[in-house]
């Protein structure tokens, strides 16, 4: 192990500030990301900053019509919180589908959403559900925020919040877990947001997620066609799964969470 140093901030302006100490400085979350790319080395760091002792960072409440869950929530606090399974069936059955007990206990949704992996779960749930991601500086819309492999619309000294969601009629999440990992090797989100307007988002498949919008107007006419092949430029294929195994499995994990809706 190397040298490095750690500071706990107090707030995210702080941690910000403290971010632009140095080039190689990263915020520490639930640290299921963080930690095991240093002890690989991955990435190398001089400074931690945990944001973990932060004031409401972890708060889930119901805003009007909107949920907002903080920063810092963690993966099992949202599967199981009561007020984000009334709010969206599809958002609470994903939290509780990532990883394994281990993971939910300490990973967040900030640290998944700023790290963006292509084949995490709650970019699906975050895009799916048009949510609106909010940092210490300002809201982006996550239609705007994703931005490929492990890139998104942050800045470098930038730190999400938390993030704000408009309630769906009906919402389902279908994936299809790595067997190794427990990363999506697809997995499909659909949200019914109001009687005629579906978003659907596709994760682990390509290279980053992305909205389905031939599944979104296939849903908008009522679905009882068949379900429309997944074609996009760049689906993954690798030693995992090829291709079209993986546009297979979209589209039957499309058709999964039409049949779980809820
Ligand atoms: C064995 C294992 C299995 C896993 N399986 C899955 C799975 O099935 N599905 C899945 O989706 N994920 C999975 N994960 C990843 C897990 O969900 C992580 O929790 C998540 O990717 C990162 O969240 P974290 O809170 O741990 O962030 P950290 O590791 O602490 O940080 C990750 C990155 O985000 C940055 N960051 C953290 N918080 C913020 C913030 N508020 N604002 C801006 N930047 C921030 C950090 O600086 C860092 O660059 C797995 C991880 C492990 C170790």
């Amino acid at each position: 192990m190397y040298a490095l140093n750690y500071q706990k901030a107090p707030s995210l302006k702080q941690a910000s500030r403290a971010l632009t100490e140095s080039p190689t400085s990263r915020v520490l979350s639930g640290g299921m990301t963080l930690i095991p790319s240093l002890k690989h080395r991955l990435i190398q760091v001089d400074q931690l900053i945990d944001i973990n002792g932060i004031a409401g960072l972890k708060d889930i409440r119901v805003e009007g019509d909107h949920l907002w869950i903080g920063a810092g929530a963690t993966h099992q606090q949202v599967a199981r919180d009561p007020q984000v399974r009334a709010f969206s069936n599809g958002l609470a059955d994903l939290a509780g589908l990532i990883g394994d007990p281990q993971v939910r206990a300490r990973g967040t949704l900030g640290g998944s959403v700023a790290n963006n992996d292509p084949a995490a779960d709650y970019p699906a749930a975050v895009l799916g559900l048009g949510a609106t991601i909010v940092t210490h500086q300002r809201s982006i819309a996550a239609d705007d925020f994703f931005k490929g492999m492990f890139a998104t619309a942050l800045a470098a000294d930038e730190l999400i919040e938390g993030l704000r969601f408009e309630r769906p009629l009906k919402s389902a999440y279908a994936k299809f877990r790595h067997p190794a990992t427990g990363y999506a090797m697809a997995g499909v989100f659909v949200a019914q947001m109001d009687p005629n307007a579906w978003r659907v988002a596709v994760t682990g498949a390509t290279d980053g997620v992305c909205r389905w919008s031939e599944a979104e107007a296939h849903a908008s006419c009522g679905n009882s066609n068949q379900p429309p092949s997944f074609e996009h430029e760049r689906v993954l294929d690798d030693i995992h799964a090829p291709a079209s195994y993986r546009a297979h499995l979209v589209r039957h994990l499309y058709a999964q969470a039409l049949a779980q809706l809820s």
